[in-house]
């Protein structure tokens, strides 16, 4: 089979098993002679896939009884409208962190349905793109909620504690971080994330929200989007994108059967861990990010020498190491390392920069 190591940051690549499964199962799913596409959502076997993957969601994340799973059309951006309309009335405040490019996104979005605020932004610390700790005085208690993005995708920042909002509830796109390691929902009121980097196909969106935060949609937000007729109608009111919920539900499966997502994180870390050694033991490579705010899915590096850009990418596509230009924000490499890179990827990575390191030092 003539794959290759695909360090694309979304849709990214899925684990092969799944892929091998979704082939095999294709045109004949559950000997039923047609395809999942082609079948009725409201049939016995689509619902009982939809109800089984929403479960093994739960399992996976430990999702508490009192929040609801929505499988949502719209991917990501879908939701940078859907959060503001369904949690907000347009004259109530919505606090933002600005820590890289998607998050600056979501405001914009927010604010042409309430009063979006930026409490807080990336900034440099020791020369490198650090996201300082929000002033709990910066959080007005009355804001509707609070919109982070704990991973930004482009620009390779993350970090790992929660801000501090009192009541405030807070919002999480976690689009390229969910499912990577454990956390506790239980602190959230939403997290939403687009499924095109650990979940399945893009268009999809999962949403997991607290039922407190149910039932305040404005009146203008399209039925499709309220997530209290989405809850009502188990992600059925309109068609759901069946054959994308389909796979992620394999990827759910997969994830359970690899060991779920404590043993996903323990990877992923080790990952990390030997890539970010790679930047940090050379002066030929460089990263940009403080070490207390890197991404553990997405990787940007740099060379000292960015005129060798070109020359990289393409060795590195020769070698069948695919996907790594970074974004045209960013410049420079990208190489996201998401649940289903397994360890060889990286490590066939890192000693291509160090043999290309060797060659044109
Ligand atoms: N948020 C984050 C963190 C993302 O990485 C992306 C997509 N890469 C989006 C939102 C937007 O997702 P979509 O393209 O599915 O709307």
């Amino acid at each position: 089979m003539n794959r290759v190591f695909n360090f694309s940051a979304g849709p990214a690549m899925l684990p092969p098993a799944v892929m091998l499964r979704a082939q095999n199962e294709l045109i004949n799913w559950r000997d039923g002679g047609t395809s999942v596409m082609e079948i009725s959502h409201r049939g016995k076997d689509f619902v009982e896939m939809a109800e089984k993957s929403e479960q093994d969601l739960r399992d996976l994340m430990a999702v508490p009884d009192d929040y609801k799973v929505l499988f949502m059309q719209g991917g990501g951006r879908g939701q940078f409208a859907a959060v503001p309309l369904n949690i907000s009335s347009s004259n109530e405040t919505s606090l933002h962190m600005v820590t890289g490019s998607w998050s600056k996104g979501a405001v914009s979005e927010a604010n042409k349905f309430n009063n979006a605020v930026v409490i807080g932004e990336t900034t440099q610390r020791e020369g490198k793109a650090f996201v300082p700790q929000p002033e709990p005085s910066d959080i007005d208690q009355r804001a509707a909620y609070l919109h982070f993005c704990p991973n930004e995708t482009v620009d390779g920042i993350a970090f790992d504690w929660l801000p501090e909002s009192g009541d405030v509830p807070l919002v999480a796109d976690m689009s390229s971080t969910i499912l990577s390691q454990p956390i506790d929902v239980s602190r959230y009121g939403i997290i939403y994330a687009g499924a095109q980097k650990n979940i399945g196909p893009s268009g999809l969106a999962v949403v997991i929200v607290h039922e407190s935060l149910l039932g305040k949609a404005q009146s203008v937000t399209p039925s499709f989007m309220d997530y209290t007729q989405t809850a009502d109608n188990n992600s059925m009111y309109n068609t759901p994108p069946t054959f994308s919920w389909y796979l992620a539900g394999l990827v759910f499966e997969w994830l359970k059967e690899e060991g779920g997502v404590e043993e996903i994180a323990r990877r992923n870390n080790h990952k990390a861990q030997l890539l970010y050694n790679a930047i940090d033991q050379s002066d030929f490579y460089r990263s940009q990010v403080h070490s207390a705010c890197r991404s553990k899915m997405n990787v940007p590096f740099q060379l000292a020498e960015p005129s060798l850009d070109d020359k990289f990418l393409s060795m590195a596509d020769e070698a069948g190491l695919k996907a790594l230009k970074g974004h045209r924000f960013v410049g420079g490499m990208r190489a996201s390392i998401y649940n289903a890179m397994p360890v060889e990827g990286v490590q066939a990575l890192v000693d291509f920069m160090s043999e290309f390191e060797r060659t044109h030092g």
